[in-house]
Formats: C-alpha cells, sequence, structure tokens
C-alpha cells in the first residue's frame, strides 16, 4: 500500500529542504501536522474488522494494507495477506472468531510485498487442516516479486525513509497509517508461490464465491482488480486510497503510468459496485 498522502510527501520535502539549508548536524524542524493529515490519523486511528455485510470482512489499520475474508457456501477466499507473517496471523485468528470454514483460496492483488508477505502463515494452517489452497495472481506478478530482490537493500533503506520509519514518534504523525502502526519486527522477504494465473480478465469459483480477476494496470503494472457481481463488491487493490494517488515513491520506485491508472479507474467505475 502506498498510503502517503500527497501533502505527507510535501511535509517531508520541505522538512529536508530546510534541514539541508541549516546543515547536516542540526536536528530536524518539527513541522506541525498539515489539518489534512490530522484527519487522515483520526479516520484509521483503531485497527479493526469491518463487517461490510453479505459475507465480506475487511481488515484495517492493523498493517499498511487491508486483509479481507469473503465468506462462501463452502470455505474463505482471502484478498491480500498484508507484510508479515505476524500480522497475518494476527488478523487471521480475529477472522477465525467469526467462521471456522476452510481456508480455499487467497489472492494477491499486486507485488508489493505487504500485499502476499503473509500467505505462508495461512497455507501452513491450511497444510495442516488438510485444506487445499488456490493461489490467484496476475501472470505477472510472481516474475515481478522475484525482479524485486535485485534492489531490495535498497529500497529498504529508501522506504524506511519515505515511511518515516527512523523518526521519533512525536515526529511520526501517523506512521502513514495510524498512530498506533508499529512496523512488523519479524519482516522476512518470502517468494510468492501463485497456482492460478490469468492475463486480462478471467472468472474463478472457489468456496462457492465467483468473482472476476480484471487486470487494472495503476498503482502497479500487475495490479488486479477483484468483483464479486452477486455481491456487487469490487476490491481495487492498491489502485485507490483514502490520499491522493501517489503518482511517484519519493523512494525511487519505478513510475506509475497515470493513464493506465486513470483508465483502470474507469473500467473500476463501470462495475457500478455497490461495496468497495
Ligand atoms: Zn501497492
Amino acid at each position: 500500500m502506498e498510503l502517503l498522502s500527497f501533502s505527507v510527501i510535501l511535509l517531508l520535502a520541505s522538512t529536508n529542504t530546510a534541514v539541508g539549508a541549516q546543515g547536516t548536524n542540526q536536528s530536524p524542524t518539527v513541522t506541525e501536522a498539515n489539518q489534512n493529515l490530522d484527519n487522515r490519523t483520526e479516520l484509521a486511528k483503531a485497527a479493526r474488522i469491518i463487517n461490510v455485510g453479505d459475507g465480506i470482512y475487511c481488515a484495517n489499520g492493523y498493517s499498511l494494507s487491508n486483509m479481507i475474508m469473503i465468506e462462501g457456501t463452502t470455505g474463505i477466499l482471502i484478498i491480500d495477506t498484508l507484510e508479515s507473517s505476524e500480522w497475518a496471523t494476527f488478523v487471521y485468528k480475529e477472522f477465525r472468531k467469526i467462521t471456522s470454514k476452510p481456508l480455499m483460496g487467497i489472492v494477491v492483488t499486486h507485488f508489493h510485498s505487504d500485499h502476499f508477505q503473509g500467505n505462508i502463515p495461512l497455507l501452513e494452517d491450511a497444510k495442516n487442516n488438510g485444506w487445499s489452497v488456490n493461489v490467484y495472481a496476475h501472470s505477472s506478478t510472481a516474475r515481478l516479486v522475484a525482479e524485486n530482490e535485485f534492489t531490495q537493500p535498497i529500497r529498504t533503506l529508501r522506504s524506511a525513509r519515505q515511511f518515516g520509519g527512523i523518526l521519533s514518534e512525536q515526529e511520526n504523525a501517523n506512521g502513514s497509517v495510524n498512530i498506533d502502526y508499529k512496523p512488523s519486527s519479524k519482516l522476512v522477504l518470502e517468494p510468492l508461490k501463485v497456482t492460478h494465473t490469468y492475463d486480462e480478465r478471467a472468472t474463478f469459483t472457489v468456496a462457492g464465491i465467483t468473482f472476476d480477476l480484471i487486470h487494472t494496470p495503476g498503482e502497479t503494472e500487475d495490479q488486479t482488480t477483484v468483483w464479486i457481481p452477486s455481491k456487487r463488491a469490487v476490491f481495487p487493490g492498491d489502485n485507490i486510497y483514502q490520499a491522493f494517488p501517489n503518482l511517484y515513491t519519493i523512494r525511487g520506485a519505478p513510475y506509475r503510468n497515470v493513464k493506465h491508472w486513470y483508465e483502470s479507474l474507469d473500467i473500476t467505475r463501470n462495475l457500478g459496485a455497490d461495496y468497495m
């Protein structure tokens, strides 16, 4: 997830400029947070499971991204599994208070690590229970994960700078997610194993849930939108945040194609969903 809003980017950019002008030996100036940032913090203040209705549950605020559970007639489908085994396990236990139906499918919306690193504990739990789990993603996603490995060291450093990981609590207004968010202490990057891929659009059924996977390049070129027609529910991955689209990351990730992104938003909007 790219939760830094445009105002945060401006805030960080202006802070860096001020530090540079004063010399690097001085402590950075603490700037009062923009009101929009305070509003964003208020919106995502507490981690919670949101019961969207019709068997859809969204775990929001626990981690960098959302983890979503769809309860079908014979099992459950999970969309994205957060950034770490630690957080995925925690949220999965919360989901298990709602239903004990077998895990039958995981959709990974794109290659960013905060959307699939939690696959491992869920798949291990399924294996221990004798459940077979389909893992769905766009045909390019696993390749992009592998390619990402090459630049991992420099991206980790730059991400720490981008997300304010080295700032004190006082200086870090909301960790870009919410005031209580703390990065996982057990972050281990695991490769992504996918069992079902698609190219442009495909329909799958698992656990009694029929859903479409739609290729919607935007925040990343492999972005998948999940559409469940029977529930009128759409899951746009990171193509839509509660913030200005992160068209270019200050950590130096590849340029995001704006034309692709807005065309994908049109595709998403034209589905006519009641829930997102
Ligand atoms: Zn993302």
